[in-house]
């Protein structure tokens, strides 16, 4: 493929992601490739060198990422660090005037978001969160049956996103500074997004609940969280999002029928049911769709379908179950 076909990729923080999902997936991309690293681990530098023969000169360190600017190997620069450091890296690299896809959550606050927007404006590249399921076809058809009102209107929707966390206690997830929180910044985002994708509408009204059970593993981040959204058209959400218990699924009754996803929100194959049959796709890897679906709304103007407003929506609900936690699980509105 010609360069002007296929994008340059560098990923920020070479962790289990990078590691294990979005280095392999970029082996199989069409528009783009996995074409330099950003990392501050020496060690790991040789380790992808070899194994992506990824040429030194598009090797980078935290200090010295800025003089990515000077490198037309890199179109795209995915920030894929602890949530705390999104929006000092994705800054940065629209700085250095690349374009920008940003892990999920998109930041720690709505202030960071927007920080993030008007820098991808200002320096006039795109940005993308690294919402896989957007790029999912499971998910793709739950949208499809809101637009076209397959089964109705949404009048109720349940969404769960949670896994039992018991590793390391010291880990950047459980470590309020780096993570910006605990369940619902890590999986909340699945939920809540599940519920705005099976309604097609954003709530305006929430209200939730914070469960502590393991204090001792669980010092400083939230382990579970419910939440509870109104949306303008008459539909209730549920959601329940924790470091606790494992659980996965979408479920959504609408006025002349249901359609449910189970599993909704990992790495596929997901699988899924409807009052009018089973519905059923090839599994494709989700992080190779992503990232070509990004890469084709960059050079031929396609759909962003994860842009960065979606990223700060999701940011301003998170912060208002966190304040409906902190101030006696009241009703805040949106
Ligand atoms: P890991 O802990 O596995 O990796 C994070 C990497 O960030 C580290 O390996 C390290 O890379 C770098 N890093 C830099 N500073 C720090 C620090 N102070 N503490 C820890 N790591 C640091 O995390 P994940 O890969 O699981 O997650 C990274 C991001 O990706 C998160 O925002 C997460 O929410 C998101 N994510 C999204 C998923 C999705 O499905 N969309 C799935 C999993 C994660 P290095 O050694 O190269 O410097």
């Amino acid at each position: 493929k010609s360069r002007e076909e296929s994008l340059g990729i560098a990923l920020v923080g070479l962790g289990s992601y990078s590691t294990y999902q979005l280095a392999p997936a970029l082996q199989d991309t069409k528009f783009c490739h996995l074409a330099g690293i950003v990392t501050g681990t020496k060690a790991k530098e040789r380790i992808w060198a070899e194994r992506y023969g990824i040429p030194a000169g598009n090797i980078y360190n935290y200090q010295n990422f800025d003089t990515i600017a000077d490198n037309d190997d890199i179109d795209v620069v995915y920030v894929v660090l602890p949530n705390s450091m999104h929006a000092e890296f994705s800054i940065r690299a629209a700085q250095a005037g690349k374009h920008v896809i940003c892990e999920k959550p998109m930041a720690v606050t709505v202030a960071e978001c927007d920080a993030i927007i008007e820098a991808c404006r200002k320096a006039g590249v795109k940005l993308g969160i690294g919402y896989r399921l957007h790029s999912e076809p499971y998910t793709q058809e739950v949208k499809r049956f809101v637009r076209e009102k397959t089964f109705g209107k949404t009048a109720y929707v349940n969404a769960e996103a949670a896994y039992r966390s018991a590793g390391n206690p010291d880990q950047w997830r459980l470590n309020k500074a780096l993570s910006g929180g605990g369940a619902l910044m890590n999986m909340g985002v699945y939920s809540i997004q599940s519920t705005i994708y099976a309604t097609g509408e954003n709530p305006v009204k929430v209200t939730a609940q914070e469960f502590s059970t393991r204090p001792d593993y669980f010092k400083d981040t939230d382990e579970t969280v419910t939440a509870q959204f109104q949306f303008p058209g008459g539909a209730t959400g549920t959601v329940f999002t924790s470091h606790n218990a494992n659980a996965n699924s979408l479920y959504a009754s609408c006025t002349g029928g249901w359609f449910s996803l189970k599993p909704a929100n990992n790495y596929g194959p997901l699988a899924g049911e409807s009052s009018n049959g089973p519905i059923q796709f090839k599994h494709e890897s989700q992080q190779k769709l992503q990232m070509d679906d990004f890469a084709s709304h960059i050079l031929y103007g396609s759909v962003n379908r994860a842009p960065g407003e979606m990223g700060k929506r999701d940011m301003i609900i998170i912060e208002a179950i966190y304040r409906s936690i902190s101030e006696g699980n009241r009703s805040v509105p949106l």
